[in-house]
């Protein structure tokens, strides 16, 4: 069942998605050569604990970082540990927070240093992606109008969609109903009304869509290990647009 939100819902998840974003920002911010992704994870625990929310993947099925860092051909759930970030490398960083009861989940790649052209365009189409997808969180659209215009967007640019992972609803849990693909027909399944609030998160690949999980147990890869992006926002369906809730603030 996909819960709609109440407006004063809405407004709690407003404050956490922001206090995500500010600090998804902010630990965005250090990515540079010769930094671990272990310093990125100690940083966004301490961001944490300065604005008093829980980081919502800590713990999470017994995972161990506050982030999720995949470099380069790792697509998401990347552990966070003594891996060097090299000039050239893309970071995905992914983070969740708690706070107030409702949960906020955003994700950004970025590049470390200098990057391959052909690297930064997959940056670039990615985020189209889910610009894309994010235009269609209207209500009267259907679910599969959000899936469609990802994967037009990404297979337009001769990108891949990976399959095995997905958006879904978040409020006061962080995976709620649906599951949101990023890829499939439009004009299917549910009809979307304001106040559904969804985490959509297009991960694309230079290369083929298919991936593969390492020994950890957590870390995802290009089975092909080219390389792939991640963006994600936590979003609120409108009558008109949807509204963009994991925005940093910039001030703070
Ligand atoms: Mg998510």
């Amino acid at each position: 069942m996909i819960i709609v939100k109440k407006p004063q819902e809405i407004d709690s998840m407003r404050i956490a998605a922001r206090k995500t974003a500010t600090i998804l920002h902010k630990v965005a911010a250090k990515v540079a050569p010769g930094v671990t992704t272990q310093e990125l994870d100690d940083y966004a625990a301490e961001l944490a604990r300065e604005q008093e929310g829980r980081c919502a993947f800590y713990g999470y099925h017994g995972f161990s970082g506050h982030i999720c860092s995949s470099v380069n051909e790792e697509v998401v759930h990347g552990v966070p540990g003594k891996r060097v970030i090299r000039d050239g490398d893309i970071v995905s960083i992914d983070f969740g927070l708690v706070y107030g009861g409702f949960v906020g989940d955003t994700a950004i790649t970025v590049p470390a240093g200098e990057i391959d052209p052909e690297w930064q365009r997959l940056l670039d189409v990615t985020q189209a992606c889910l610009k894309a997808s994010i235009g269609k969180a209207v209500e009267g659209n259907r679910l599969g109008d959000i899936s469609n215009a990802c994967q037009v967007v990404a297979e337009e640019a001769g990108f891949s969609v990976v399959r095995d992972f997905v958006g879904h609803g978040i409020g006061r849990e962080m995976h709620e109903d649906p599951q949101i693909p990023n890829y499939g027909p439009p004009g299917r399944g549910p009809v979307l009304k304001a106040g559904m609030t969804f985490a959509i998160e297009p991960m694309i690949n230079l290369g083929v869509h298919q991936t593969q999980t390492l020994n950890d147990g957590w870390t995802v890869v290009t089975k092909d290990r080219k390389p792939s992006a991640h963006f994600e926002h936590t979003i609120a369906v409108g009558k008109d647009e949807a509204e963009i809730l994991t925005i940093p603030d910039l001030d703070s």
